[in-house]
């Protein structure tokens, strides 16, 4: 009885998802597939549906549902393609990029080790084929490169970082949120904090022979990456 109203909930999610977003069918199905009820904690279960971010403990959160939506579809990955995560966090953004490229197609990357092994331990109860591993993503699963795509659900400072764009082959795509100091105000502007405020945008980067091409995809929040 309670997945029976999982599965509704589930739906009305897409279905606001498909209203509220561009989202492309392929990703919502990949949204519609996975039981995000099962990669928050217990007592947060009642909100799993709502379009918006819940923690996951170790001071993380999982992304609003219409984030991972906009990040997938960036991404342009289909059937087979090899993808690269920054941040499992819970693992639930892996499930939807893995019910798009198939079994053994993600290697994602946990800077907290307990997050890495909850993760790795419930996407294989829920029979997704990821490689989980704990580490930095500037280093992590350098022997697996190249990969067809690569994204962040952490924040990079100033950039994205150059090992994981060196890591994407070329042609590939690269979606992350990048935090910059906009001091457009000065040093000593904002309102007097003494400091000037951090913002992020969501960039996507397509990986060129000579460098790469930068779309900006708007204002975004996610927690920094260490
Ligand atoms: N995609 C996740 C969201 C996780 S939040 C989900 O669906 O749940 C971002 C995650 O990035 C956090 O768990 C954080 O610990 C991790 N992180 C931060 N810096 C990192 C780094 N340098 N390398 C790998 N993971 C990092």
């Amino acid at each position: 009885m309670d997945d029976v109203d999982h599965a509704a909930e589930r739906r009305r999610l897409v279905e606001h998802l498909r209203r509220r977003t561009d989202a492309s069918e392929r990703t919502l199905s990949a949204i519609a597939a996975v039981p995000r009820h099962e990669f928050v904690p217990d007592g947060d279960r009642a909100h799993a549906y709502a379009d918006r971010p819940l923690p996951i403990g170790h001071g993380q959160t999982i992304s609003a549902p219409h984030m991972v939506a906009v990040m997938v579809d960036l991404l342009e990955v289909s059937s087979g393609d090899r993808v690269f995560e920054v941040g499992t966090g819970c693992g639930y953004h892996a499930a939807v990029v893995a019910e798009i490229v198939g079994p053994g197609n993600v290697y994602s990357v946990e800077y907290v080790p307990e997050l890495a092994d909850a993760a790795r331990d419930r996407l294989d109860r829920l029979g997704y084929d990821v490689t989980v591993r704990a580490g930095d993503g500037r280093t992590a699963f350098a022997e697996r490169a190249p990969f067809d795509a690569a994204y962040l659900t952490c924040a990079a400072p100033g950039a994205v970082p150059d090992e994981i764009v060196e890591r994407t082959r070329v042609g590939g795509r690269v979606v992350a949120p990048v935090e910059s100091n906009d001091d457009a105000g000065g040093l000593l502007g904002g309102v007097g904090t003494g400091r000037s405020a951090a913002s992020q945008r969501l960039v996507r980067l397509t990986v060129r022979d000579d460098g790469v091409d930068r779309e900006d995809h708007g204002a975004v929040r996610f927690v920094p990456m260490r």
